[in-house]
């Protein structure tokens, strides 16, 4: 196939990748984006050992792991119950780890990755729509035509079906800075039923800077947020408190409520990521609440997934057949799984928190569940790196 000009619509995890991905092989990318200077919104978020895998692809692993935190573990207890505890080694002695990171220094490898490879970057871009190879921006502008647009503008993406609902559990994020005495590498949770969740995630730290951070986040219905807003901040504290006193030192580093950001989620899956103007990627074809933390995995291997079909197939419609056909399977489990284990972890249901506790827990540690998990976790399982000729 001839060198094509390309149109990304996102300059997020899955846009920047692509981007990377594609000027590696020699199309023309531009990347658009509505922020004047693109920047990550959010907090951290683990990448798991197949995202990994697709950022030493890009070139940039070696620099994210120097700013990420290893994380062996993911662990939750209920009371003095640990209702979850899934490590990484379980597949295996030498087993890759998932690695915790700030948003902010993933999008600083990736957006200098996309930028050192020559894509361009064009800000302050608000798109509404895609037709005929052009994309469409607020206020009436039109882009170039281009061969191919790529819709990577995430879960509210205007190129994509509109997610039906939200979520009824969000949850409220804060990066702090780091403090015991929690686990260094792992992911930590307390639960209250379902109805309450606290977690402290080590970050790393951001691209020249020293201090090391953590993601700080508690779950928090969308009915509940005014509530929540309109109490006084140390009310909302001495709650977290009461689950988890542990948290005291991260929570002395909030002072008011704008210190914590409410993220809400929502599930969509597509039926495949091709609408008639664009083919999707990341968020835009896929999203789920972050309980298997699988998100920005998902959007990598769709990067990955998409610069191999269109280096290796003869023409266009075939590349893009190729990439549903790559990705569809993985993205249908992984859905399938984050809308089943979501409620055992965010809901009201006193039933479903009872058999997370008493009997999915039990069952998790008998073999060969600890390894399955694991591999679950990891992003692993249907195989994904293999498919698209990768090392899993
Ligand atoms: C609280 C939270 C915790 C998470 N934890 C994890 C985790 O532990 N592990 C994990 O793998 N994933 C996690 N995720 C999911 C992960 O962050 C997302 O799946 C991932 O960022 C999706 O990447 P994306 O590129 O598709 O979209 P985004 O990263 O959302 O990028 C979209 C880009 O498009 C731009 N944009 C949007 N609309 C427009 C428009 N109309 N015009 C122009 N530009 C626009 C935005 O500015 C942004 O730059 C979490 C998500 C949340 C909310």
């Amino acid at each position: 196939m001839k060198p094509l000009d390309i149109a990304i619509a996102g300059c997020g995890v899955a846009g920047l990748a692509v981007a990377a991905l594609l000027r590696r092989r020699g199309a023309r990318v531009v990347v658009y984006d509505r922020l004047e200077t693109p920047r990550p919104l959010g907090s951290g978020l683990i990448v798991q050992p197949v995202g990994l895998r697709v950022l030493d692809a890009i070139g940039v692993g070696a620099a994210i792991r120097g700013l990420g935190a290893p994380i062996e573990r993911l662990h939750g207890s209920s009371g003095k119950r640990v209702v979850l505890d899934v490590r990484y080694r379980a597949r295996g002695r030498h087993a890759a780890c998932g690695l915790g990171v700030h948003r902010g220094a993933l999008f600083q490898v990736l957006y200098e990755a996309a930028r050192d490879s020559g894509a361009e970057i064009a800000g302050g871009h608000d798109i509404v729509g895609a037709g005929d190879g052009r994309l469409a921006f607020a206020g009436g502008g039109r882009s170039a035509k281009f061969d191919l647009v790529i819709d990577a503008l995430g879960i509210r993406s205007p190129l994509s079906r509109p997610p039906q609902a939200l979520l009824p559990f969000g949850a409220l994020w804060a990066s702090l800075d780091w403090v015991g005495p929690f686990a260094a590498d792992a992911l930590e949770q307390r639960y209250a039923a379902a109805r309450k969740m606290a977690g402290v995630l080590p970050t790393g730290r951001l691209k020249g800077e020293t201090r090391r951070q953590a993601a700080f986040f508690w779950s928090l219905k969308h009915a509940d947020r005014a509530a929540w807003r309109a109490a006084p901040l140390d009310a909302w504290k001495e709650e977290v408190l009461a689950l988890w006193p542990a948290t005291a030192p991260l929570l002395e580093q909030l002072d008011a409520h704008d210190d914590l950001v409410f993220a809400s989620y929502a599930h969509r899956t597509l039926r495949e990521p091709l609408s008639r103007h664009c083919v999707h990627v990341g968020d835009s074809w896929h999203c789920a609440s972050p309980q298997l933390g699988q998100g920005a995995n998902m959007a990598l291997l769709d990067a990955f997934a998409l610069a191999h079909a269109l280096a290796t197939q003869s023409n266009l419609d075939a590349a893009l057949g190729e990439y549903a056909r790559l990705r569809l399977w993985h993205i249908r489990l992984y859905q399938a799984a984050s809308w089943m284990f979501t409620p055992a972890y965010q809901s009201d249901s006193a039933a479903i928190a009872w058999l997370r506790d008493f009997v999915m827990s039990p069952l998790s540690r008998a073999p060969p569940a600890p390894a399955l998990l694991a591999a679950l976790v990891a992003g692993e399982i249907g195989g994904p790196l293999s498919a698209i000729g990768g090392r899993q």
